[in-house]
């Protein structure tokens, strides 16, 4: 049987393509090698932004999708002095019951659904792909055709891994553009104060590149997420070790129950030079989606699937859907979401060479105060006139190197995030495009950072 679109992977990046693309009216078999009562089950924080729904018009999570209703996000600085409340409308999520959502709404429109399916490699003819092997317990291996694949397995990139080295597609990330973490949910014997409000820690010593979270399950009395995510690629020491470092000498985890527990990877940089190429496409964490501030990748997995489905609507020029025809998904992305990622990069490099003391200084000083980190985080954007502002209102202070290379950031951010918003028109433009991209890094890297 020949399918419009193949979909490996039903977390919430291919399970939310199944359903846009169902809804289209094209034919989506949608596998994973979970069981359905495992969908979407990676370990996670579980918060999501409230706007990410909105941008696409989705329902809000309710019912048993709801662990919880979140107002905003305490970040404490390293030594815990200072502390940031960022407002902002989300929830914490079940992410099992969120992601089953959307392959039932699939279903609903005619997707196929094989869950315990594994897709074991794509099928190359002529310089583009037309299926996939699938494999089952049951019923061994078989050929499926597609006119589309879409590699939506996650951090694994089992198919797009398999493709020819010279497919821009293959774009590998690397290990120090990831984070590693682990996270628990925990039963604590005092509810939270603040229930809505999920908390951050930012600290070298205890989170080296990354931070540790304490996210409350609001509608569940005394439910908490806790994790610690690391950057990888550099020997820190495991997460695992260094969260219960914490919790070990924190009162409000004494006698606290485990509930559940789990680690994974996420990539945190940039998104992927290009999200398609002939007859093949990657959404979600095999698209490097995820913001590399704060590692949230499951509303923009939702958007990056959310374009693809757009670009599909004129249905494929040929026998395929080629780079050509799939093109207007990298515009989408790039322009709503990928152009503040690739800013964010450059502040996230920037973060993950600071010293604790440098950060408790930052904070305590306010240099970037509490509104502007929510622009910072919305939409990318470290303006000048902020950075400027205070380096006229600390002249004289401690540390104005700090203050010099913050300017250097903020003009870097800009320029990435103009240079991600020219995506280019067509594809004969993406390799000169990818090495001004690289430039430009590079000169942030030699320039800003050394
Ligand atoms: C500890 C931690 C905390 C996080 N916290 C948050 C948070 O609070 N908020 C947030 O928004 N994001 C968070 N993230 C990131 C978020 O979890 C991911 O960005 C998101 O789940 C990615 O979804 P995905 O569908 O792309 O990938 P995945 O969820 O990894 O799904 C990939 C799917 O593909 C399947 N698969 C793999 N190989 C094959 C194959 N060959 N054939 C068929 N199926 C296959 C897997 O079984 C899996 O179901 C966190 C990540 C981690 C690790």
């Amino acid at each position: 049987m020949k399918y419009d679109v193949i979909i490996a992977g039903a977390g919430i990046a291919g399970a939310s393509a199944a359903y846009f693309i169902a809804d289209k009216g094209f034919k989506v078999l949608l596998t994973d090698v979970k069981p359905f009562d495992r969908a979407g089950d990676k370990p996670c924080g579980d918060a999501l932004g409230k706007h990410h729904l909105d941008e696409l018009n989705l329902p809000y999570p309710q019912g048993s999708e709801l662990e919880g209703i979140v107002k905003g996000i305490d970040i404490y600085s390293p030594y815990e002095d200072m502390k940031y409340r960022v407002l902002g409308e989300g929830f914490e999520i079940n992410r099992v019951e969120f992601t089953k959502r959307f392959i039932k709404a699939a279903q609903d429109r005619g997707a196929d659904y094989l869950p315990e399916t594994q897709v074991m490699k794509p099928l190359v003819k002529d310089s583009k792909v037309m299926g996939a092997i699938l494999w089952s317990r049951n019923k061994g291996s078989w050929e499926v055709s597609s006119r589309l694949l879409i590699d939506a397995t996650g951090m694994s990139r089992a198919l797009v891994r398999r493709l020819p080295a010279d497919w821009p597609i293959r774009d590998e990330v690397r290990p120090q553009d990831t984070n590693v973490a682990y996270r628990e949910i925990r039963k604590i014997k005092e509810p939270p104060e603040e229930p809505e409000i999920l908390r951050i820690y930012v600290s070298k010593e205890k989170a080296p590149g990354g931070y540790w979270w304490f996210f409350p399950y609001s509608l569940k009395d005394g439910l908490v997420n806790v994790g610690l995510g690391v950057q990888g690629g550099k020997g820190y020491p495991h997460p695992k070790g260094q969260l219960y470092k914490v919790i070990n000498e924190r009162p409000e985890f004494r006698d606290s129950l485990v509930i559940e527990s789990g680690g994974a990877a996420v990539p945190t940089r940039r998104p992927i030079n290009t999200l398609v190429w002939e007859g093949i496409a990657v959404v979600g964490d095999s698209a490097y989606t995820v913001n590399p501030i704060h590692g949230g990748g499951k509303g923009s997995a939702m958007l990056s699937s959310w374009c693809l489905s757009r670009a599909l609507e004129e249905g494929p020029s040929s026998d395929v859907w080629g780079t050509n025809d799939l093109w207007g998904t990298n515009k989408c992305y790039m322009e709503r979401y990928g152009a503040k990622q690739a800013a964010l990069d450059i502040f996230r490099y920037f973060l993950q060479e600071l010293s604790d003391d440098d950060l408790e200084y930052g904070m305590r000083k306010k240099i970037i105060k509490e509104e502007d980190l929510n622009t910072v985080s919305l939409k990318g954007d470290l303006e000048l006139t902020i950075v400027d502002k205070a380096m006229r209102l600390l002249a004289g202070l401690r540390r104005p190197s700090l203050l010099i290379r913050l300017r250097g950031v903020a003009e870097y951010m800009n320029r990435v995030k103009q240079l991600y918003m020219n995506y280019p028109d067509k594809p004969s433009e993406l390799n000169d495009w990818v090495k001004e991209v690289k430039n430009l890094y590079n000169e942030f890297t030699a320039k800003i950072l050394k």
